[in-house]
């Protein structure tokens, strides 16, 4: 065993991971990383399939982002941002700040932010203020939370108390306040999709009436009864990741989030995943129809409001604000949310950093007379950090430069073109695409959907395959995800979902 590998079984833990079975095989030790390319320390080379955890931008080693980065380490890392302002984080505000209220929206503007460390963290700003706005402008004395089933929110008491994944938070629920669920689209297993399978993303030949957004209404007008209305809904705008990579149907987001409007409730968007560009710049396929290559003819879909493919349409002069419009998820539906967390994709994936964006209300609320005690008391050591900042910095330069911007187009219909080879497989059930995020669900036979046992580990069987030939993922239970760098080339997208089929076909389910 190599003394690294040694060491991390000496002493490491690692996050999300059953440590017997980690014991019993020697782990990839990587230690650099090029591009969408990863290398261990026996000079083996993978391609990073799920862009380290779903944080890397622009891939590993980006001489801009390495440069900026250097910039800042000769001036200063860190310095407090209680009691002190600093160079890089005041213009990365003000750019998060320009990048998240693309002037087509007319909804009260993002105005403020607020820095944290990573996801969960961004997500337990976005609550605390939540809560204590709702508080102090009278709506209720004690806010209750609304959130989507299979919500994932991060791991942190607070973010855990709003997500609705069993196997992670049913251990902690006597740690945790109550939060409702309701109902979240996952067209593919919807009791209410009276489709019969087909070979396609079942977001494109569902049948339904919309119940899942019915439902949201029911729970709305539920809790006004009860004389407490939902201080804030909270949600995973266009894609839930943790949940397994379900994506929601076009329309979905808008309707949800006018219900909530509707009875006054704060929108909190966790973008954690989604935001910058992952779900695509506009003009490419991004989560709804999307054309097809091979395969039957679409049916119909039931929405006559459902616009019609974005994928090929031909490309377009990029202006500032179209830019600025496709960075975030939830703008693809014209909803600007009160709150958004941000974090993973905010340093490219280089450092940990987050931020939670809110209004001038939810900011207002907060201020007054030092001994009234309105403070937001809340914060912690690296807030603000100056690497950090520097890291973000360079990375929404790149993004907003029209070259990334059409790479990010291409890089969406290369992997939905590469995806489409592998309906021809009996073990995928659905493949479901949002921009560069792929989840592509494993079945036993995609016929009756009938899904795998979890016990039989059939993600964790491919994954551990894939990585044998040089790919790297993680899976969500029976989903495997694909996401890769934004810089990741056709040739590199082909060999990703190559090797997946492979690696399902070499495992012969039964
Ligand atoms: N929200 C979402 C949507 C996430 O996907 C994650 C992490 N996978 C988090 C929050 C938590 O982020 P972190 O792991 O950085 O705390």
């Amino acid at each position: 065993m190599l003394p690294l590998a040694e060491l991390d079984h000496r002493y490491l833990w690692h996050p999300f991971t059953q440590m017997r079975d980690w014991l019993k095989h020697k782990p990839i030790v990587i230690v650099e990383g090029k591009g969408a390319v990863l290398q261990d320390a026996q000079d083996r080379e993978y391609l990073d399939a799920n862009s380290s955890i779903w944080t890397n931008l622009h891939g590993h080693n980006h001489p801009r982002i390495n440069a900026a980065i250097r910039r800042q380490l000769h001036k200063i890392a860190h310095s407090s941002a209680l009691g002190f302002a600093n160079e890089p984080a005041s213009l990365l505000a003000e750019k998060l700040i320009k990048a998240a209220n693309p002037r087509a929206l007319a909804q009260p503007p993002l105005r403020k932010v607020f820095f944290s460390d990573d996801g969960s963290t961004a997500m337990e700003v976005a609550l605390k203020l939540a809560y204590e706005f709702t508080r102090r402008t009278g709506r209720s004395r004690k806010p209750k939370f609304l959130s989507l089933q299979g919500a994932y929110h991060g791991d942190t008491v607070g973010a855990v108390a709003l997500g609705h994944i069993d196997l992670f938070h049913k251990a902690y629920s006597g740690l945790l306040f109550k939060t409702d669920r309701v109902m979240a689209p996952y067209c593919y297993r919807c009791p209410f999709n009276r489709a019969r399978p087909e070979r396609a993303d079942a977001r494109d030949y569902r049948k339904c009436n919309w119940e899942c957004v019915g439902k949201i209404e029911q729970k709305f007008a539920a809790q006004k009864q009860k004389g407490n209305p939902y201080a804030a809904f909270v949600f995973e705008p266009l894609m839930q990741g943790a949940a397994g990579m379900i994506p929601q149907p076009r329309g979905w987001l808008r309707r949800a989030a006018e219900v909530a409007r509707g009875h006054g409730a704060l929108l909190i968007a966790d973008e954690v995943m989604t935001g910058f560009g992952r779900t695509g710049p506009s003009g490419a396929p991004a989560y709804c129809r999307l054309p097809r290559s091979e395969g039957p003819k679409p049916a119909t879909c039931q929405h006559s409001d459902l616009p019609s493919a974005a994928g090929s349409a031909p490309r377009r002069e990029v202006s500032e604000q179209a830019l600025a419009s496709t960075l975030f998820a939830c703008h693809h539906e014209g909803v600007q949310p009160d709150l958004m967390a941000l974090a993973k994709g905010l340093t490219a994936g280089y450092l940990p950093m987050a931020a939670t964006l809110t209004t001038q209300a939810v900011f207002d609320a907060f201020l007054g007379e030092y001994e009234e005690f309105k403070t937001f008391f809340h914060g912690h050591s690296f807030t603000a950090n100056q690497l950090c900042s520097a890291a973000a910095l360079a990375s929404l330069d790149i993004l907003q430069s029209a070259a990334s911007v059409r790479a990010r187009q291409r890089l969406a219909q290369n992997l939905h073109d590469a995806l489409q080879t592998l309906w021809k497989s009996p073990h995928i059930g659905d493949i479901r695409q949002a921009g560069l995020i792929a989840g592509i669900e494993l079945v036993r036979d995609w016929r009756t959907r009938e899904p795998f046992d979890l016990r039989q580990r059939a993600g964790i069987r491919v994954c551990d395959a894939l990585a044998k030939r040089g790919v790297l993922t993680r899976p969500v239970g029976n989903v495997v995800v694909l996401m890769p760098p934004y810089c990741t080339t056709p040739e590199q997208v082909r060999r990703m979902v190559s090797t997946f089929a492979e690696a399902v076909a070499v495992l012969a389910f039964r």
